[in-house]
């Protein structure tokens, strides 16, 4: 058969309302245009984020009923720790409330002011706890993955020889670890093959400098290595993910993509040093080691989150569902973003809206009209999520206008993402009637969250 169905039947169902256009359009007015001020039930498909919107299955709740509420060394914790050591061959596991606490800790004990934390593409978040203590976040990418139309199967790779010039420019001793991001979540969910780490990890060692791994989306990237790289077809993804953290000296997670979880996180090392000032932090922050902020039901459904993220079937299904959405957005002819990420789909705003200059942000217009053809809600990568501005306060624009439709796991169904379709369709058709937008309010930091737009009349 060459369908790839859902490896999963429907046993629980959450219904949605789909509200008409002309109710659309006033939602979309009352959140001053920008779709992160819209309530969440007035969108008939949600691609915000793929970050906590994934459904749990039948064994991830049975497992919360079993969630052992002790403070210290509860059986939950055993369990999420026997899990995430299976996976990772890591000694020390830290339990925190999501990814971002795991990257705090880890930036707050070890980087200092002025010291460089190279990475392929730093995650946001990544790159906000690294500045916030006085580090620099390098981005070392390859070539190939700043080139939307470059079909190469690894293009979320850090470039080696940037990497080996980052470490002659600034000294081993400003560098008190290096990170690589699988996939590549900034570079579009794209890649990273097994060499590469593997390479990463020789160049760091030379230098005595230990190799962290950003690894939410860790199963979508075993299973791309499992395609794409010779010698890893015969390899469970488990294997492979365990060849991948055997790489690595530590690593942070957000259990909010692929623990399958709707919250979680986690920080884990070898060193027993590290572990110590991980955890004197963690106390104070998170909470006691065995819990780190979680509840003993949530450690229960991310340990068996993240052994399914590595079941085969349900990875060939996810990746075939991605497929199947850019095959038919090729058919209709629609740019996207080459090849497919592991978690989403990215329009290429600019080319699809060449009549509206950068800074009336194309990726916003894109956004706009999915939402009001469809209900359909999705997020600009372009020149509002990057502000930058020049020494003069002049804004400048992205090198790129993206528009991400990011996936959520296991939560819509071949009929949706036929519908989705028929929405970008719709767009595409229109795409000579969409307004420019201007701001017209907003703050100075991640402005894209709450600033507000208005339409320019053409
Ligand atoms: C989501 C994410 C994070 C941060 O995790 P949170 O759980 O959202 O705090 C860090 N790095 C990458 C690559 C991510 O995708």
């Amino acid at each position: 058969m060459k369908t790839i169905m859902e490896p999963f039947r429907i046993k629980t169902t959450e219904s949605m309302k789909i509200i008409s256009k002309k109710e659309r359009i006033k939602a979309l007015e009352k959140a001053r245009q920008n779709v992160f001020l819209l309530n969440a039930e007035d969108c008939a498909i949600d691609l915000l984020t793929d970050s906590g919107t994934g459904a749990m299955s039948t064994k991830q709740w049975a497992a919360i009923m079993l969630g052992d509420e002790s403070y210290a060394g509860s059986k939950s914790w055993k369990r999420f720790e026997k899990t995430v050591q299976n996976i990772t061959d890591i000694k020390h596991i830290l339990p925190t409330h999501q990814g971002r606490a795991a990257e705090a800790i880890l930036a707050q004990t070890l980087i200092k002011k002025g010291d460089v934390i190279p990475n392929n593409s730093h995650f946001d978040t990544t790159r906000a706890n690294i500045e916030y203590v006085g580090g620099i976040a390098e981005n070392l990418l390859c070539k190939e993955g700043l080139d939307t139309n470059n079909v190469s199967p690894f293009k979320g790779n850090m470039d080696i020889e940037q990497l080996k010039q980052c470490i002659e420019n600034h000294g081993k001793d400003k560098i008190p670890f290096a990170m690589i991001t699988v996939t590549n979540n900034t570079g579009g969910g794209q890649a990273v093959s097994m060499a590469n780490i593997k390479e990463i990890k020789q160049v760091v060692s030379q230098y005595g400098i230990p190799l962290v791994i950003d690894c939410c989306r860790f199963a979508e990237n075993a299973y791309f290595i499992h395609e794409r790289e010779k010698g890893y077809s015969d390899m469970s993804l488990l294997e492979i993910a365990q060849e991948m953290f055997s790489y690595a000296d530590a690593a942070t997670m957000s259990c909010k993509k692929d623990g399958l979880a709707n919250i979680g996180g986690f920080l884990i090392c070898n060193d027993d040093t590290w572990a110590e000032n991980f955890r004197n932090l963690l106390i104070i922050r998170e909470g006691f080691p065995t819990y780190g902020g979680l509840a003993g039901r949530d450690l229960e459904a991310i340990a068996v989150g993240l052994m399914e993220a590595l079941e085969f079937d349900y990875q060939r299904y996810r990746h075939a569902t991605i497929q199947y959405l850019s095959n038919n957005l090729d058919e209709i002819g629609v740019p996207i973003v080459r090849p497919n990420g592991g978690h989403a789909v990215f329009l290429d705003a600019k080319k699809i809206l060449p009549h509206i200059p950068a800074l009336q942000y194309p990726g916003i217009g894109v956004v706009n009209a999915l939402y009001i053809e469809g209900g359909v809600r999705a997020v600009e990568l372009g020149s509002v999520m990057f502000g930058q501005f020049d020494e003069n306060g002049t804004e400048l624009a992205s090198p790129l206008d993206l528009v991400r439709l990011a996936l959520p796991r296991r939560v819509y169904t071949q009929s949706h993402f036929d519908y989705l379709v028929e929405v970008i369709k719709e767009v595409w058709n229109k795409k000579d009637q969409i307004p420019g937008y201007k701001i017209t309010y907003q703050t100075k930091f991640l402005r894209h969250f709450t600033c507000h737009f208005e339409k320019i009349s053409q």
